[in-house]
């Protein structure tokens, strides 16, 4: 017996159905979690007749708030933190030009055949008589246990209705660490043009789900190997390749930004920094060179970088808002904390730093750190080498001058009341000037030494 179904829950949602005279079934991520050992709080139910009338029925036994959703033929309601949401079976027929399908009402089977993948079709019967079986007709749990994404139709058609799945399939094979079949890998291949149709949010959405997973390059690696990537990355899928002049080639940035990408999964949750990850050297095609004395070079490839980042979240129909600034900052500065180690790393050049990455300088240094993926162990000693110099280095200056979040100890205020002067650039000239005293080790991050300085400064100034 399924453990989870003696929850109260389930019990009044087996009774009602039963005074209704309807069959009722738990279907879909929950029981596939339930076997994945995921606990879930999303219950979906589907019933041989009317969701929306057993919802209502549930919601007064439960003494709890329902909502209606009519022109879905759905409601959902709260109980305890679980989230049920009931729904009708359905059978659904497509149109070719939208992601709606045409609906009428089905039996459990019809309603599993509409369901994207066999683990995601199971259900467990919600009845009396065979309460907390498994109805999975079409191998979920032998897919399951093997690893395996699979269409309960021929994925042409389970593709082709609905191309949100293709996306789904590659999301689930990341999360899950599953393999998508043959033949689904060559049906997602044939049906690519469909994606026409989707929204960009809901391809957006399934992005994220993927830089969430413990590995996330499975998912590009999948989309590359489907061709769907220039869909709806083509400046990711243009670090593609590696190119040779003169016997020497550079490293497949591609291939390098999935593992700076999956280093960085390692280290941190934090989505944004993930993104950068994979985005921080998009503008290397851009920049790319070769030149003779040198080899290959991608002189400004981080300024470049940062500047294509709106467009690539715009055409993901994403916020353009302090996220994505982070993004930037991140593309922009990922090159500072290993640059500054090329010769002697000075004090006012860890301050720099440190005033420019603010507080974002720790996730600056994972994605720096991550960024070391040579194959050449000298090369990766080095760098490591380094990389712990300059964190040495910070812990220090930071101990000292305390310029992670930097404030000038001269305010405008204060220099305006000093020599009686209205608002004019004077001010923003002295506060620059005292800033980069302080940047530049010149004098220490404290008031009295600002204040001197500011007095000379004014009088070079003739206030
Ligand atoms: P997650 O909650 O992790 O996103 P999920 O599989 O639970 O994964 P939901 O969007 O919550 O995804 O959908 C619940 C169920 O509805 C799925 O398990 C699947 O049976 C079905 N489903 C969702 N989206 C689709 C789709 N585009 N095509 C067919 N069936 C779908
Ligand atoms: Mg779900």
């Amino acid at each position: 017996m399924i453990e989870a179904l003696n929850n109260k829950i389930f019990r009044i949602v087996s009774q009602q159905a039963l005074l209704q005279g309807v069959r009722a079934y738990v279907i879909g991520g929950y029981v596939r979690d339930y076997f994945l050992q995921r606990p879930s709080n999303d219950v979906d139910i589907v019933v041989e007749g009317s969701g929306i009338a057993l919802a209502e029925a549930v919601a007064n036994a439960l003494h709890c708030k329902l909502s209606v959703f009519k022109n879905f033929g759905t409601a959902m309601l709260k109980y305890k933190g679980t989230e049920l949401e009931f729904v009708g079976a359905r059978k659904e027929s497509y149109d070719r030009t939208s992601r709606k399908p045409i609906v009428e009402d089905g039996s459990l089977e019809d309603d599993q055949l509409r369901r994207d993948f066999t683990i995601n079709a199971m259900a467990f019967s919600l009845q009396d008589e065979d309460y907390g079986e498994l109805v999975d007709p079409f191998g979920g749990i032998r897919d399951l246990n093997a690893g395996i994404i699979r269409t309960p139709l021929d994925p042409d058609t389970t593709y082709s209705d609905d191309p949100l799945r293709m996306i789904r399939a590659i999301r689930f094979a990341t999360q899950l660490g599953f393999s998508i079949v043959p033949e689904s890998l060559d049906s997602i291949k044939r049906n690519k043009y469909r994606l026409d149709i989707l929204s960009r949010e809901r391809i957006a959405e399934e992005l994220h789900k993927i830089l969430m997973s413990p590995t996330p390059s499975i998912g590009f690696v999948l989309f590359d190997k489907c061709d769907l990537l220039d869909a709806f990355l083509p400046a990711l899928s243009n670090l593609k390749g590696v190119e040779t002049m003169e016997g020497r080639g550079h490293k497949d940035n591609f291939l390098h930004s999935l593992q700076v990408l999956d280093n960085v999964a390692q280290a941190s949750d934090n989505i944004w920094l993930r993104w950068a990850a994979l985005l921080h050297d998009i503008g290397k095609p851009a920049t790319k060179k070769w030149e003779a004395t040198i080899g290959w070079t991608f002189h400004n490839h981080d300024f470049i970088g940062s500047k294509m980042i709106p467009g690539i979240f715009k055409e993901l129909k994403m916020p353009l808002n302090e996220k994505m600034k982070f993004v930037q900052k991140m593309v922009l500065l990922h090159l500072r904390p290993i640059a500054l180690v090329t010769d002697e790393v000075t004090d006012s050049a860890v301050r720099r730093l440190l005033f420019d990455a603010g507080d974002d300088i720790d996730d600056l240094m994972i994605l720096c750190k991550a960024d070391i993926t040579s194959k050449n162990d000298r090369k990766v000693e080095n760098f490591k080498h380094n990389y712990e110099i300059v964190q040495q280095k910070m812990v220090e200056v930071e101990e000292i001058d305390r310029l992670r979040n930097f404030q000038n100890p001269i305010t405008g205020e204060i220099i305006m009341q000093r020599f009686n002067i209205p608002p004019c650039n004077t001010i923003g000239v002295i506060k620059e000037y005292i800033k980069n005293a302080i940047l530049d080790g010149v004098i220490p991050n404290d008031y009295d030494a600002a204040y001197r300085l500011m007095e000379k400064k004014a009088a070079e100034l003739g206030l």
